[in-house]
């Protein structure tokens, strides 16, 4: 069990190429609110939504890019301490379904590996629709992921992602803690022993993430994860 009373903070990125409905999403969650019109700047770095989860407080802060993927031009910043990514293309777009993979490439290059979701979006607009549901599932297994589809517009699916998303995350500091809690124990018993514990958790998804333990519980991580996060957003 995590400390009570203490708000975890997650760090939650989305990826995607131009106009698949990252900044749509994003806003859909944590205001609630949704808008035809195409902003391609939204002026805020990212937004924050609360979430209690199997008796913990999370605190979502979602990031947006301000439309700097068009450019390739995303900063380290944005990528650091993330805790969580949501991988996105329009069912309208073919092109964002061909560049799922360059950017889950991008997400790992820049972060341990992370949860991650394949989402879906646009649903809606079924007779616009390029990518069936069974490519996207089939590529959804072929880099593990765990597959959503979503409407932002009819506020379908949404919810589900950051929940997720979440739930991985908790699963994973837990295992963290307990795994530190047992290096520590075999420390006191072995002085001797410095090899690192390294364990492999598998997600509700059945994809698997791996944890490398280094000594540090779930909620010093967390501390840890915020300060980056503070840090980070001064410099965007
Ligand atoms: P971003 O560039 O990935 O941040 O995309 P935006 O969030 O700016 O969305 C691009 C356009 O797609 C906007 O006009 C949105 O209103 C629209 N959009 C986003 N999500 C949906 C959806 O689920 N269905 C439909 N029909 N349009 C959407
Ligand atoms: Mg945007």
């Amino acid at each position: 069990m995590l400390e009570e009373d203490v708000e975890i903070p997650m760090k939650v990125l989305i990826v995607g190429n131009g106009a698949v409905g990252k900044s749509s999403m994003i806003r859909r969650y944590c205001k609630g609110e949704y808008t035809n019109d195409y902003k391609k700047t939204i002026g805020v770095d990212f937004l924050e939504k609360k979430l209690s989860l199997n008796g913990e407080d999370l605190r979502l802060m979602i990031w947006d890019t301000a439309g700097q993927e068009e450019f390739d031009a995303i900063t380290k910043a944005y990528y650091r301490g993330a805790a969580g990514c949501v991988v996105a293309f329009s069912t309208t777009d073919r092109d964002s379904f061909d560049a799922v993979e360059k950017w889950i490439g991008k997400v790992e290059a820049e972060v341990q590996q992370i949860p991650m979701v394949l989402v879906q979006n646009k649903i809606d607009l079924v007779d616009q629709s390029v990518v069936t549901k069974e490519e996207a599932d089939q590529k959804a297994q072929a880099v593990s992921l765990r597959f959503y589809r979503t409407s932002v517009q009819d506020d379908f699916g949404v919810n589900d992602v950051f929940s997720y998303l979440a739930d991985v995350y908790l699963k994973k500091m837990k295992a963290e803690e307990s795994q530190a809690a047992i290096k520590a124990q075999n420390k006191t018993s072995n002085p001797q022993s410095s090899s690192p514990i390294k364990e492999s958790f598998q997600g509700k998804s059945g994809a698997g993430i791996r944890l490398d333990v280094q000594g540090a519980t779930g909620k010093q991580r967390a501390k840890a994860a915020k300060k980056g996060i503070l840090a980070s957003c001064s410099v965007v």
